[in-house]
């Protein structure tokens, strides 16, 4: 046995690249994982223009990354960049080019313009401020994952609008839905759907109460127009505790439950999140 794990690491260090889901597309979340045959001290990666930190869980020759490909990108071959730092200092590169398949997102073409209210004075001083608290809450940084297993829907509901939603207008864009909508009453519990920080939980002038959590690495997932907020900014909170009650808050024409996913900067579809079969993490840090 030790004699064929020498054998393979001399030959190639990355002994084996997967990915789930089996087809990647646009607009869907992903998780990496990494087989090598000698354990590295670190290993980063690259994809889609944005860094990646991978880690190890129980055995220290596997090693993975929760990542994502963006609403908007373009269906395209994209390389995944890896460079492992061995024990020894040595770096070992790699790059394994995956395909990311087309999704098949709705468009509506919208006959009249999609109506706009002007926000007043304080409306945009409001919104300005609004920027500001989310591009804050957006930069926490947490060096290792906070999830572990799989993420879970907020609520037991069902879909009202779909994630990447196209809405032209005379054949021009005018806006991408950058999340699901589900059916919800106002009132009805909302619940964490893995384990995490809480980054914002605040009324915003669009979202209304809105709650953001950082599940780690900058992976975050957003609740917005509650109508009732149960948690606190920086307050850590366990997949399936209670955040907030449903509501109509914020710009809004009714009541319902809108979720997304942000992986730095790029929205990915909370459904494909709520399938993906994630591995339960040991505690970061000297556990095993
Ligand atoms: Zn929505």
């Amino acid at each position: 046995m030790l004699a064929a794990v020498t054998a393979a690491s001399a030959k190639e260090p990355f002994q084996k690249v997967t990915w789930a889901p089996r087809s990647i597309t646009v607009g869907a979340p992903c998780l990496f994982k990494i087989e090598m045959s000698a354990v590295p001290s670190s290993l980063e990666g690259k994809w889609q223009g944005r860094d990646l930190t991978f880690f190890s869980s129980g055995r220290e020759h596997i090693w993975y990354g929760l990542a994502g490909v963006d609403v908007e990108a373009k269906p395209a071959s994209y390389p995944l960049e890896l460079d492992a730092t061995m024990p020894d200092g040595r770096v070992l590169h790699e790059v394994r080019e995956i395909q990311v398949r087309p999704s098949a997102y709705k468009t509506v073409k919208l006959n009249v313009p999609e109506r706009f209210v002007q926000p007043g004075p304080e409306a945009l001083k409001k919104i300005e401020l609004d920027r500001e608290l989310k591009k804050a809450a957006f930069s926490h940084q947490t060096p290792a994952p906070e999830w572990s297993g799989p993420f879970h829907l907020p609520m037991d509901s069902t879909v009202s609008e779909a994630f990447g939603t196209r809405r032209t207008f005379n054949g021009k864009l005018a806006s991408i839905h950058r999340g699901v909508d589900y059916h919800a009453k106002a009132g009805t519990p909302v619940l964490a759907a893995n384990n995490g920080t809480v980054v914002l939980a605040q009324e915003l002038y669009y979202e209304g109460n809105c709650v953001i959590i950082d599940h780690g690495q900058q992976f975050m997932t957003l609740y917005m127009h509650l109508s009732r907020l149960d948690v606190t900014e920086g307050e850590k909170v366990t997949e399936g505790q209670r955040i907030g009650l449903s509501g109509a808050t914020g710009r809004v024409t009714g009541s319902h439950l809108h979720v997304a996913v942000r992986w730095q900067g790029a929205y990915l579809d909370p459904t494909e999140l709520w399938s993906l079969q994630l591995p339960v993490l040991q505690q970061a840090s000297g556990s095993n």
